[in-house]
């Protein structure tokens, strides 16, 4: 689905915004758009071919285990899932436009 606002994770109230993510060490892996928490003691960001992972501007990213994150495969390669609201509820959603998989939201 078009997602019109993504929302982070740990803070399922907070917004997430665009920010350029760059990782120097990795070939070929020049600067993207990804997106950051609001809140500015989060370091939570997204990425598409990473999902959600915490991240500080000049550390090594830590990706954690991308196999437990909520990710979609319908009609399309491997998405991970943002997480967005819908009726005011927090759910996991595929952005792929043609795309309407969710998975419910859990607070950890
Ligand atoms: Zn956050
Ligand atoms: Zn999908």
């Amino acid at each position: 689905m078009k997602i019109e606002s993504a929302f982070c994770d740990l803070h399922p109230n907070k917004r997430m915004a665009e920010t350029n993510f760059k990782i120097g060490s990795r070939r070929g892996f020049t600067d993207e758009k990804a997106l950051r928490c609001t809140r500015s003691e989060c370091s939570r960001h997204y990425h598409y071919d990473f999902g959600y992972f915490p991240f500080t501007a000049s550390e090594e990213p830590e990706f954690g285990n991308l196999a437990e994150k909520p990710s979609c495969r319908l009609k399309h390669d491997l998405l991970y899932m943002l997480l967005t609201k819908i009726d005011g509820e927090p759910v996991y959603a595929c952005f792929h436009p043609e795309c309407t998989i969710t998975i419910p939201y859990k607070s950890r």
